[in-house]
């Protein structure tokens, strides 16, 4: 296997702090020889990556393309892009294997386990990773035709790594088809369900709340309760498709549940208005009008009241031919929308203690330019003093003397500017890193939960404008650094973020000392 040795090292700000372009390459070289890396070519950059178009690393790019060499060795990701076109090029070779390694000092990125990790060392916006997603979801819906349900095991289930298919617990699922049993008897409330379940250990994971190992919720055992998996039927996307895995329990014994259910006056609240999500979060994805919630009353023969909340097109610019859809089906696909993007267990404390440790790392680095700013400005003040001796010996004119004075307070001015600026904003750019760790962090339970309101802002914290409704589907391509979490969570549902995203030397300067500078200057 050929390799690529690239060094880049620009006059910009950001680059400051970079090894010269002779120390990267005796660093790389070196590092070659230490892991036996063969270089086929070396390609040298003094230019900026903030936008497109470097001569030296398209060629190189275009050289691995034709198959010259299958990795590179470079002193960190960020010599590689800083700009999504450059970034995406590098992740997307890399997914698809025509790059399979690339090399820095600090460690290895590979084709199969680095997507996340790469793109929030990238800065995490890229195109191609939104096609991905949008791909990724009709990989999921041709699934869910075949039989398949597109999404994690419930309880009573577990995946199959190996078929992807759903299995039948065999510990687990007698005790769900036990508390059908118990259920369908009309003595028992959810609570008591949960009690039961608790007894035989089946309890919150750490994952849907602090800590995990309680009482499931009684919404989460609603849930298990009226679930048409377990008897063989799945929804998805708003279809029921008939599944191919094995059923636990008879048609029977869960219409019995249901049954009970209304009996003890558990069915959808008929009293109260159901709430609607929507308000501005979708889009129609035929006309682009937007998408309301309405509640449509039905009143029976014998007095009873139903109410039913619908999501349809407003129609307001033109003709559509969409229809509207329930309530519940739409607010599950949206569910399902958010679950996708939750990371796994472990991730966000991760996350957050990289951001410690890049918040000291910045720090640091400040406190470094402070001191040295400081000593500019004694600099200047020296210089200005010698001016004024010079100005007394009569020895310059008057208008020289106040044209270099005007100079240097012009420049020491500039300095205490700057040194205003490091003190007050050195780690501000950790201040939204860590919001969206700590979103990511609840997303889970937003998503399993009912909370309408947190869900709806979730969604447009993920979505943005982008979520869209046609043929009963809601569609949303992630914006911004979700999309890699979305991403990557679907295509590897095995994948253990963490063992990925786990660096032990923190968080590349392509999120830390780069926005420092750029907030400074
Ligand atoms: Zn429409």
């Amino acid at each position: 296997m050929n390799y690529f040795l690239y060094a880049r090292k620009s006059t910009d700000v950001e680059d400051k702090q970079v090894l010269s372009i002779e120390s990267q390459l005796s660093e790389l070289r070196s590092l070659a020889k230490r892991e036996s890396l063969e270089i086929a070519a070396e390609f040298v950059e003094k230019q900026s990556a903030k936008t497109p178009g470097r001569p030296h690393f398209n060629e190189m790019l275009t050289r691995i393309q034709r198959g010259e060499a299958q990795g590179i060795v470079c002193w960190k990701l960020d010599r590689l892009g800083r700009n999504p076109v450059d970034n995406g090029q590098v992740s997307w070779l890399l997914q698809e294997g025509t790059i399979q390694h690339i090399q820095t000092p600090e460690r290895s990125y590979y084709s199969k386990d680095s997507v996340l990790l790469m793109a929030v060392e990238f800065g995490m916006a890229t195109q191609y990773s939104r096609d991905l997603a949008y791909n990724t979801k009709r990989g999921l819906r041709e699934k869910a035709r075949r039989g398949e349900y597109p999404g994690p095991a419930r309880i009573g289930y577990i995946n199959n790594p190996r078929t992807k298919r759903h299995d039948v617990d065999r510990r687990k699922a007698p005790l769900v088809v036990r508390a059908f049993e118990i259920y369908a008897e009309g003595q028992s409330r959810f609570e008591d369900i949960a009690s039961f379940f608790y007894e035989k250990g089946i309890r919150t994971g750490s994952r849907s709340g602090s800590g995990g190992g309680k009482s499931w919720s009684k919404n989460r055992v609603k849930r298990v309760l009226t679930d048409t998996f377990y008897y063989g039927d799945f929804e998805y996307a708003g279809e029921i498709h008939k599944g191919t895995h094995s059923p636990i329990l008879s048609k029977q014994l869960f219409d019995r549940v249901q049954t009970a259910l209304l009996k003890r006056g558990h069915p959808q609240k008929a009293k109260k208005d159901p709430q609607a999500l929507c308000g501005g979060l979708l889009r129609c994805g035929e006309c682009g009008c937007s998408i309301t919630g309405e509640v449509i009353v039905k009143r029976q023969k014998n007095g009873n009241v139903h109410r039913y909340l619908y999501y349809r097109c407003t129609k307001k610019r033109r003709p559509c031919s969409q229809g509207a859809i329930r309530g519940e089906a739409l607010e599950i696909q949206l569910s399902a929308l958010l679950a996708r993007h939750a990371p796994s267990q472990g991730w966000a404390e991760q996350m957050l203690a990289l951001a410690d440790k890049d918040e000291q790392e910045a720090g640091k680095v400040a406190e470094r330019a402070i001191r040295e700013l400081r000593a500019a400005i004694a600099g200047i003040d020296e210089k200005t003093s010698r001016l004024t001796d010079l100005y007394v010996e009569q020895d310059i004119e008057r208008d020289a003397y106040l044209q270099r004075k005007r100079a240097l307070m012009s420049e020491r001015r500039s300095a205490e500017e700057q040194i205003g600026r490091l003190e007050r904003n050195a780690t501000a750019w950790l201040q939204p890193l860590r919001e969206w760790i700590r979103d990511a962090q609840m997303l889970d339970e937003i998503a399993k939960g009912d909370n309408i309101p947190s869900k709806k802002s979730s969604l447009q914290k993920i979505f943005g404008s982008n979520l869209t409704l046609q043929a009963r589907e809601a569609r949303g391509a992630a914006q911004n650094q979700w999309t890699s979490l979305g991403e990557v969570h679907w295509k590897n549902p095995n994948l253990d973020l963490v063992a990925t995203t786990v660096d032990p030397t923190g968080l590349e300067p392509v999120t830390s000392t780069l926005q420092m500078w750029r907030s400074t200057n």
